[in-house]
This record gives structure tokens, sequence and C-alpha cells, in this order.
């Protein structure tokens, strides 16, 4: 069993920390690493190193800094196999959907290259006589990123590249659950020539997040996680001054019309719903079934769920891997029992699952459950898990009334035929994120992510355009250089053009 460290001023360090986390493989339930817990005096480590490396970073040019990133760019695309080894052995999702993740967070890479394009200022020419104006942006300090057990590469990608790109420098302080993908991305921000100190992992729990979000030389707070921890992180970094976009749970519903191929929608039902075994922020958790949609769309996507096949993530021929925890299996599978308690017909149960070879995995199989009501827990909690809770609805409206009723908004889908369905959803909808016929439609990098409602706080969303205005803050600049001779006295009117 090894120990994971820090990575502050490009080294690994156990710092002052005398508390570690334990690192399980879900696949097997065996504790395999222990993690260092940071202490504050480690977090005033990291932030120091942080802030002397912006000092030097936030002045190189932008092509020496576009380098670096197109050198980055090539390392983690060479090493896309063994993130996604290293993702699957703690998070527990199969190969594919690791090196999926892995592939997502690189086109957050890509995009970053390309910021001399991004960073183009504006500029008007003869503004006034003999005025010109002109604007650019600059870097805030020290960013951090706080980020989820989730996506342990993709999600922190949704942040450091842009940040750094930018002329920030960051500390990342990952999921204690799954931390090892950081140290691998740490040791290749190295290997691509990032300067020491520009990128610095904390790891920890609740007392490294709360000594980031006091500490006075952060400027910039990045966060992904569940609701109530989002909620948290914004109104505490807020208060002491700093930028935050803190991004939280979601509930999403996919609606399915009567006119829509049911064997599409059902397919794509099932792999938004059981893909990495429901832990995503853009899981399809709600299906609401319109009309006469309901009866068949539920065989088929009955026929799909036990089709699914469940085991390890490093075995090829799954499909769907363990969740995260022993803890998040039991919550999941109490979820299901409260769901049956409460009325809901359990068309797929997933509880008790065992995997041959694998007895002591955290296990959980695919499960539906159908008439499920908005009162129920299991429609009202975030499950995070591969539970499908299919509602019914009578129409179009009743259906967009259900999803701007939840106080989630993260993502949303339609299946349909309809273009004018189709098109009332897009424009009814108070969700952030919206697929037509696409279950899970997470934004291109070169868009920005993120939802409404309880699913975000704070004002820019991720990444793309709104990462790189996050990341950088605006100077105008209003200049004359007159002729000596054409020098005249000033006014002490408000200035206007002339
Ligand atoms: P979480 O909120 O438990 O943890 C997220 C981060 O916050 C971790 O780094 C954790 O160490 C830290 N943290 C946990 N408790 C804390 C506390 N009391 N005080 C300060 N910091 C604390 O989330 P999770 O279980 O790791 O991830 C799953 C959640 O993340 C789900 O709710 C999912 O919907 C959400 N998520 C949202 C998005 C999105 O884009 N909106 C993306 C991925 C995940």
């Amino acid at each position: 069993m090894s120990t994971i460290e820090h990575w502050i001023g490009g080294r690994l360090t156990t710092g002052a920390a005398t508390r570690t986390g334990d690192v399980f493989n879900p696949a097997t339930g065996q504790r395999q690493h222990e993690v260092v817990l940071a202490a504050p005096a480690d977090v005033d480590d990291a932030v120091a190193a942080a802030k002397a490396a912006f000092a030097s970073w936030s002045q190189a040019s932008l092509s020496a800094r576009t380098k670096i990133m197109f050198s980055f760019r090539e390392l983690v695309n060479a090493h896309v196999k063994e993130l996604a080894e290293l993702i699957s052995d703690e998070h527990g999702k199969v190969l594919s959907d690791a090196a999926g993740e892995v592939q997502r967070g690189l086109e957050v890479v890509e995009f970053a290259c390309g910021i001399p394009q991004l960073l183009k200022g504006e500029y008007s020419d003869q503004a006034s006589t003999g005025v010109d104006v002109f604007s650019f942006r600059e870097p805030l300090g020290v960013c951090v990123g706080i980020t989820p057990f989730n996506f342990p590469a993709m999600v922190p990608m949704w942040m450091y590249p842009v940040a750094i790109a930018c002329g920030n420098t960051f500390v990342l302080k990952p999921s204690e659950r799954d931390p090892s993908a950081a140290n691998f991305v740490a040791d290749l921000w190295r290997r691509a020539g990032l300067p020491d100190g520009v990128f610095n992992v904390v790891h920890g729990d609740k007392v490294a997040v709360d000594a980031l979000l006091d500490h006075p030389d952060v400027a910039a707070v990045s966060f992904v996680g569940s609701t109530p921890i989002a909620r948290y992180i914004h109104q505490k970094a807020s208060a002491s001054g700093k930028r935050v976009q803190a991004l939280g749970g979601a509930k999403n519903h996919a609606i399915v019309l009567p006119d829509a191929d049911l064997e599409f929608a059902a397919n794509h039902l099932a792999a938004a719903a059981f893909g990495s075994a429901g832990e995503r922020c853009m899981a399809i958790s709600a299906a609401v079934a319109v009309g006469g949609a309901g009866d068949a769309l539920m065989d088929i996507v009955t026929r799909k769920a036990h089709e699914v096949v469940v085991g390890p993530g490093r075995d090829p021929r799954s499909e769907m891997g363990p969740v995260v925890t022993a803890a998040a299996r039991d919550r999941i599978e109490t979820l299901i029992g409260t769901g049956e308690q409460q009325g809901a017909k359990v068309l797929v149960d997933g509880r008790g699952l065992k995997v041959p070879g694998h007895e002591n995995g955290f296990f959980v199989g695919p499960t539906v459950l159908d008439h499920v009501g908005t009162g129920m827990d299991v429609y009202t909690e975030e499950i995070f898990g591969p539970v499908l809770s299919v509602v019914r609805a009578d129409s179009v409206e009743a259906a967009i009334d259900l999803v701007n009723a939840n106080p989630y908004g993260n993502g949303t889908a339609i299946f349909t035929t309809s273009g004018e369905a189709a098109r009332r959803f897009q424009r009814g909808v108070t969700v952030g994120m919206i697929g037509i016929n696409v279950p899970v439609p997470v934004p291109m990098a070169y868009y920005s992510f993120g939802g409404w409602k309880d699913s975000l706080f704070g004002d820019k969303h991720i990444h793309g355009p709104e990462g790189v205005s996050f990341y950088t803050r605006g100077k105008v600049v209003t200049s004359r250089w007159p002729h000596v001779e054409a020098a005249h006295g000033a006014s002490l009117h408000f200035p206007t053009s002339s």
C-alpha cells in the first residue's frame, strides 16, 4: 500500500499532515492506498508556491505559454491509457469510460492551446480626435480548483488548462476518494516544461478546503461537487472577496414523446442512466414518459437494463463498474428500498448484486423504477447510482412543468421526431444544457458548461469563453499622444468625444 502525497512547488511532499484517508479499489473492496490529508500549513505552502510562481508565469509571453500547453496536450494524449487505468482502479468506472473522460478533458486543453486568439483584446482607433481606446485581459493570481470524485481527470481539466493558459497559477484539491490522477497530471505538467509552482496539488478534506477558502492570497475558486457543498463554497468564498463559480448536483430528466423512435430512446436512456454506474452529473436519472409512450418504452428499457454487463472496470467485457464506496452502495440500495415502500414499481432490481470473483466489490446493478411520484425520495434525492426513475406525464407541457419544478437545472433531454415540440422544449425549460435526441448533452470545450438553479452558484459557467472570462479581468486603456505644439489645456467637463 503506497502513500499519495501532495505536489507542491514541483515536488512530492507529505507536508505537515498527520491525518490520512483510505483509497479503495471499488471493484475488489480492498484498501489500496492512503492519501495524506492536508493541514492548513500545507495549504499555506501550496498557495505560497503558487503565489511565488505567479510573479514570472503571469509575465511569460503568450508564445511561451502556448508552447507548454501544446507539450502538455501531447503528453496527456500519449498517456490516456495509464490515466484511464488509474481512474478505473480508484473510481471503478470501466476503462473505455475512463479513457472517454480523459478525451473530453483533453478537448479543454486543446481549447486552451488557442489562448493567444482567446485573449485578443479590442481596439477603437480615433475614438475621439487623437484618442484611441483599447482593452485587454490579465490573469487573476492564484486560482483554486476543488473537484468531485466522479471525474478525477476531466473535471479538473475543465479548470486548470484555461486558468494556466491565461497566466494564473493553480492549486488543485481533488477528491480524496480517487486522488492519483491529479498527481499523474502534475508530473505531465513538469515534463511539459511548466515552471515549478504553477500547478500544485493539495490532497485533503474539509480542513484543506476551508483553509483555501479563507486564504487571503487565493484570488478565485472553481468548485464542482454536490449542491450543499457548492452552496457553502459559494457563500464562504464570496464572503472573503474571491471570485467563485460553484457547480452543484443534478437530477436530469429525459422526456420521451410518443412520436419518438422508442428503441432509439430506450437505448440512449439505458446508456445515460447506467453508464459510469449513474455517477455522472449529466446522467439521466429521471425519464418522463409522455402519453402513450410509457408501457412500450418500459418494456424496452427493462430489456436493456437486464443486458448491461456489470463487472470490474479493468475487464474489457464490463459495460458498467462498481460504485465508488461501500457507503455509496448502501445508500443507493436503501433509496431503492424506500422507493419500493413509497409505491414505485421495481421493474429491474440491482440490489444485492454479486459479481463472481469480486464478491467484496461495491456493485449495484442497473435498476428501473416505474410509476415514480414526485414526492418520493427516489425522485427528490440525487441518487448518484445506476437507478432510472420513470414518471408518467400527459403532455409535453406537463413534462416541461415537471422539469422546471425541480430545484436542479443541470441537463435535460427530449426524444421526439417533432421539431415543433423540441423547439418548445428548448425554449421552455429552466435548464442550462439541453439535448435533442442527445441524452447527455455535455457541451464541447469551446462552449461553456454549466447548469441553472441549484446546479450552479455564481454567474460564470466553466471552460469555453466563460472560463476565459472567469480566469481574467479586463483593463480598458484610453490613450492620447498629443503633438507638443497641439497640446492645450484640460477642461473640467466630463470627458466627451470631439
Ligand atoms: P462532494 O460535494 O462530496 O465533494 C466535492 C469536493 O468537495 C471534494 O473535493 C470534497 O473533498 C470536498 N468536500 C466534501 N465535503 C466538504 C465539506 N463539508 N466542506 C468542504 N469541502 C468538502 O461531491 P462528490 O461526492 O465528490 O461528487 C459527486 C457530486 O458532484 C454529485 O452531486 C454530482 O452531481 C456533482 N457533480 C456536479 C458536476 C457539475 O458539473 N455540475 C460535475 C460532476 C459532479
